[in-house]
């Protein structure tokens, strides 16, 4: 199967207002960053690859994996501000929160659909925003409201692209543990779950989660390159073909966080930019070898720098992918 790139992407992902960035170290921009980075480094090609977000997601997507009775308690701004772990945002009026906050975070998550479907007909798609990993179908945490990836699945079910019984794999690279995706994908057993994370850093007590994961490879704090990049070798593969084994993986999310990266505030591990972009590298040659449709999203990155790892990352990933013409 040819590989065309996919890059998703919508100006709307960037929260850019209520003073949020001096509440959470969390660069509120960085997507905003990252696509200038890639249209610089990347041009033409760039253009050539990019699929614009359309809209945000809808509420009856968001159901499909979200209860009813959580949606509605997004309306309240105490609810939101505790679930973002920002407290003084419950007295912003939840008019103005739901447009500057939880709308961007609802076009992200349309971009996860849309880059789950590119991924199947092009074999790779990237969402320069998404992977909200901590998000579950009735409560929200760690700034996450949407449970994305389990909605893209749902919703390609849902139009029937993708059947139900169909093998998919979700392999976590953020520093934190994705607790969220492994309670929506609680029942599921078509769902595969590999998860690399620093064992010692939020959310730390989440054990039902923990229990759920398919290959759980938790990690000292101030664990580096080599040790790091070690464990990813030796484990990935042997994973891959395991599950492909009776039946074949019909789509891979990769959650490619970087808040692995040394100084990241709320990540505790120690890479180098170096480690990150030979990570990133190296999981999407795993997965392009096995012919596995790839939906990567950009999840947690705390540090200042993070849009840059990610637009040199999808920087590589294009020009060692996409084919002129
Ligand atoms: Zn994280």
């Amino acid at each position: 199967m040819p590989t065309h790139p996919r890059i998703i992407y919508a100006r709307q992902y960037n929260i850019s207002c209520l003073g949020i960035e001096r509440l959470h170290p969390f660069d509120s921009c960085k997507y905003r960053r990252a696509y200038r980075r890639l249209r610089r480094l990347a041009g033409r090609t760039l253009r050539r690859c990019t699929i614009a977000t359309d809209r945000p997601a809808r509420p009856d997507e968001l159901t499909l994996v979200h209860s009813p009775d959580y949606l509605r308690r997004l309306r309240d701004p105490r609810f939101v501000a505790a679930a973002l772990e920002l407290p003084p945002l419950g007295r912003v009026p939840g008019p103005a929160l739901d447009w500057f906050v939880l709308r961007p975070m609802r076009w992200a998550t349309r971009g996860t659909c849309l880059a789950a479907a590119a991924a199947l007909e092009s074999g790779l798609a990237i969402n320069l925003g998404g992977g909200f990993h901590h998000a579950k179908p009735t409560s929200g945490e760690g700034f996450c409201i949407y449970a994305d990836v389990a909605i893209a699945v749902r919703w390609l079910q849902r139009q029937g692209t993708l059947p139900a019984n169909a093998r998919i794999a979700h392999i976590d690279l953020d520093a934190h543990q994705g607790n969220g995706v492994c309670h929506a994908f609680r029942e599921d057993r078509n769902v595969f779950l590999f998860d690399m994370f620093n064992g010692a850093v939020y959310p730390l007590f989440d054990r039902a989660a923990r229990e759920r994961i398919d290959c759980s490879l938790p990690l000292q704090p101030g664990t580096g390159d080599e040790e790091y990049l070690g464990r990813l070798r030796e484990s990935l593969p042997g994973f891959l073909d395991s599950i492909g084994q009776s039946h074949p993986v019909r789509l891979a999310f990769y959650n490619a966080g970087t808040d692995p990266r040394a100084g990241d505030p709320l990540g505790g591990l120690d890479l180098t930019a170096e480690a990150i972009l030979e990570r990133d590298r190296f999981v999407i040659e795993q997965l392009r070898e096995r012919e596995i449709p790839t939906v990567m999203v950009t999840s947690g990155g705390y540090t200042s720098e993070s849009y840059r790892l990610i637009a040199d990352s999808v920087t590589h990933l294009l020009q060692r992918w996409e084919s002129p013409g």
